[in-house]
């Protein structure tokens, strides 16, 4: 997009801001409700780009594109009441006979970056939380998956008002042309390497932002286990949209007394879910583009195949892949993976295991397999990550219960529900006190004071 026109979009949006409109709490709830109408009537739609950019399944683009963002539209309206109402706090003795209460408002107008792996619901649900709190917005999408990005441009910019959220697509160039721009807040979705230039940009303007970036998830399966279970969980969260999900378990610690038993119960999980050749499968994503592509496939000869291995360049199909005996230096295993390739790592005690999570930069999330209560215990007291989540992978991010975002390397700040909302709004602190009278314990002169202001203090 010519840098004319997204001055105008900004420009529009500050003047709409400004006009107080989205402070109107019925205002901000009226456009969630056409927000969900929209996304629910055309479901459909959105589902065939999903197809379109990454073979998506069209289950996993209802469940976790469409279903999350239409539930996190649902939570909001059911809260948005509770959620912009002023608190009341109380008030220490100094401060009598004011009254003290919180009120959350809007920040402004936002901008939300946003990525190509679940390029609809990684837009959207913030959009959806920057609206409950009453900002106006603009969506940058990825342009790696330009028809999921073409749907939300028609959908949000036609039949929304434009002064209030809009769809700019474009790339890199776009990107920076908006960060130019003085916003109120970023919400960025993406790599640790972008992410350093968005905080650049925003740092001109001290503008705070959101990062909710990736990294390596570690997933550590101890012998007390029920193996086949686990397998499957696992196989299920990493070859999820073909292993390009943020929070899928990037490589899988397994105490080596069940290294075998596990490597056989996962191979069997992968023809089960997805047949002898999953090529054929229509359960099974595509890898986004050619140079994701390649990267990935540099990753298969370092470790012996357990299972997969196989790949089509003109389909981007790299097969779930399972590669045993993988050096921990390799750069299989210094790199985020962001595909279906699932290195294993033998440990031979438990605290082995925790020390080489440790050693590594706090992940967005941990996965355990135990059914050990001290082993899970010293797992959550001993580790740190965005989210730690025990005998499962992936779920945590789809409850909107739960906030959802890193620590240290995988990012700052959180979104989903409440803490979507606290994301997008300041929380005032307000004071109201009275005229009716005055007591002049305060000012000078302070003579004898002192012992009345330590006993009041
Ligand atoms: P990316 O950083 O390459 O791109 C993300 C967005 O930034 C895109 O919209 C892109 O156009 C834009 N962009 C590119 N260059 C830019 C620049 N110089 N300045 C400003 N914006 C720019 O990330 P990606 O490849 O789209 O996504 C993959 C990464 O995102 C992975 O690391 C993954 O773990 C992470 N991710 C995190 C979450 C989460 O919720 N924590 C979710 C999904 C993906």
């Amino acid at each position: 997009m010519e840098p004319h026109m997204i001055s105008r979009i900004v420009r529009s949006q500050r003047e709409f801001y400004c006009s107080g409109i989205t402070r109107n709490v019925e205002y901000r709830r009226k456009q969630l409700k056409k927000l969900r109408d929209l996304i629910a009537g055309e479901d459909g739609l959105i589902v065939e780009a999903l197809k379109k950019d990454l073979a998506k399944p069209a289950l996993e683009a209802y469940a976790a594109e469409i279903s999350l963002v239409l539930g996190e539209l649902e939570y909001a309206l059911k809260k948005l009441e509770s959620w912009t109402r002023p608190r009341k706090v109380r008030s220490q003795l100094a401060l009598l006979p004011s009254s003290s209460s919180v009120v959350p408002e809007p920040l402004g107008v936002v901008l939300i970056i946003a990525p190509w792996n679940y390029p609809f619901q990684l837009a959207i649900a913030p959009l959806i939380s920057a609206v409950a709190a009453g900002n106006c917005a603009i969506v940058k999408p990825s342009e790696l998956s330009p028809h999921t990005a073409e749907v939300m441009e028609e959908l949000i910019t036609r039949h929304m008002d434009p002064r209030h959220l809009s769809v700019v697509n474009g790339g890199p160039d776009t990107a920076r042309e908006l960060l130019d721009h003085r916003f109120d807040h970023i919400f960025f979705t993406g790599s640790s390497r972008v992410a350093r230039m968005v905080m650049e940009s925003a740092s001109r303007h001290l503008t705070p932002v959101t990062l909710e970036l990736g990294g390596k998830s570690p997933c550590i399966v101890d012998r007390d286990v029920n193996i086949e279970y686990a397998a499957r969980r696992v196989v299920w969260g990493k070859f999820f949209n073909a292993g390009q999900s943020c929070v899928a378990p990037d490589y899988v610690l397994v105490d080596e007394r069940i290294r075998d038993e596990f490597a056989d119960a996962v191979k069997r999980a992968v023809v089960r879910f997805y047949g002898q050749d999953p090529r054929k499968s229509p359960y099974y994503a595509r890898i986004v583009n050619r140079s994701h592509f390649d990267r990935l496939m540099g990753y298969l000869d370092q470790g012996d195949t357990v299972v997969g291995g196989q790949a089509l360049a003109q389909e981007l199909f790299i097969a779930p892949t399972v590669l045993d005996a993988v050096d921990p230096e390799a750069p299989v295993m210094q790199e985020e993976i962001f595909g279906p390739v699932l290195p294993l790592i033998p440990f031979s005690s438990f605290p082995e295991a925790i020390a080489f999570v440790n050693s590594r930069p706090k992940p967005l999330a941990i996965y355990l397999f135990t059914t050990d209560r001290v082993k899970q215990e010293l797992a959550k007291n001993e580790t740190s990550s965005g989210s730690f989540c025990i005998n499962d992978v992936l779920v945590q991010f789809f409850s909107h219960h739960l906030p959802f975002g890193g620590v240290g390397e995988s990012g700052m700040g959180r979104c989903h529900g409440k803490a979507g909302f606290d994301t997008f709004s300041h929380t005032r602190s307000m004071v109201q006190n009275t005229l009716a009278f005055d007591i002049p314990l305060r000012y000078a002169p302070y003579r004898f004071k002192l012992p009345l202001v330590k006993w009041f203090l």
